[in-house]
């Protein structure tokens, strides 16, 4: 299950810690479960449907 995060005042979730607009830091919002609002970033989803979408525990550091 991936972890859905969201910058606070963006209403663009993003699930792939690889997503080069995912977001870092302080004031993130996170779920854990699908969101009912709010939108879903294009390039996570595209991510998603190669198989390149790299989640957050194993990502984390990196870069
Ligand atoms: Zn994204």
């Amino acid at each position: 299950m991936p972890v859905y995060k969201r910058k606070e005042g963006s209403d663009t979730w993003h699930w792939c810690a690889n997503c080069p607009d995912y977001p870092k830091g302080e004031n993130v919002t996170s779920r854990q479960s699908k969101p009912e609002y709010g939108k879903f970033c294009p390039l996570c989803e595209l991510k998603e449907k190669t198989g390149d979408c790299k989640q957050d525990p194993l990502f984390a550091g990196l870069k």
